[in-house]
């Protein structure tokens, strides 16, 4: 079954508001006519309100690049799922690997964040992968598989439509070391057969997985022929609108 592809670009802490506001309306343009691929990007929280409202009428999607559990109160520095819906977000990214070596980040809490996003409507971007050491040690499919496992808990078949799943290998991200797509589709491929075994075959078919770790748009036409690989989330090549948008449009390089 053919599931349409899915490119997010992930502006971690970077761009002002009227940078990030720049770069919009360039992609805008860079990007007029490409809609047979689904595209989001994931500003800092501070421009989601001017990206959004840049946005207005394009087919480019608005994404978090983070969300809290719970809906309000004594949460200092924190942002709500109905904050983000206020914001017009249909994603938000959950569970990057920046959040768990640098924020304490957990499969628990990582759990918790879905499941609040999924009850308020929101999209989770869900990501997981293992570290250099845990693939030298030949752990990959463990961690991959229990990361899954634990950010999963408690969600419905029903729910999963809205799930997407992004693969990133720890060491690949920011380093310029890519997966070869054997390497990534090998593990997309595990992915999957583990939602097949937590949801069923129909379901598991249906879920888009992306890869993630330095796709810049030399790699990304190798990447995208693999069977399992529905997309990439991108970090540093989303930051310019030239290479994003050579990226969304993979088919045609
Ligand atoms: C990311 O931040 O999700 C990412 C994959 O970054 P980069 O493309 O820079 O490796």
């Amino acid at each position: 079954m053919a599931r349409l592809p899915f490119i997010a670009g992930n502006w971690k802490m970077n761009k002002t508001v009227p940078e990030a506001v720049e770069l919009v309306k360039e992609l805008k343009e860079s990007l007029a006519g490409a809609e047979e691929v689904e595209v989001a990007v994931a500003p800092a929280f501070t421009a989601l309100y001017a990206v959004q409202k840049e946005l207005q009428g394009s087919f480019i999607q608005l994404a978090a690049q983070n969300v809290f559990w719970e809906e309000k109160g004594a949460y200092t520095g924190e942002i709500s799922p109905q904050m983000l819906k206020d914001l017009g977000c249909r994603y938000v990214i959950i569970g990057h690997s920046e959040r768990r070596q640098f924020f304490g980040e957990k499969d628990e809490t990582v759990n918790r964040r879905i499941r609040a996003a999924l009850s308020h409507g929101l999209r989770p971007i869900f990501c997981i992968g293992e570290t250099l050491k845990e693939r030298e040690e030949g752990k990959t499919f463990l961690i991959v598989e229990s990361q899954l496992e634990a950010g999963l808990r408690g969600i419905e078949g029903s729910q999963m439509e809205r799930m997407v799943i992004a693969y990133e290998p720890v060491w690949a991200i920011g380093t310029g070391k890519t997966a070869s797509p054997g390497q990534a589709e090998e593990v997309h491929g595990s992915i999957r057969q583990k939602l097949g075994k937590l949801y069923g075959h129909e379901i598991a078919e249906k879920i888009r997985i992306e890869y993630g770790g330095s796709v810049t748009p030399e790699n990304v036409n190798g990447l995208m022929s693999q069977k399992d690989i529905d997309g990439a989330l991108v970090g540093g090549a989303s930051l310019k609108a030239e290479s994003f948008s050579r990226i969304v449009r993979f088919s045609q390089m």
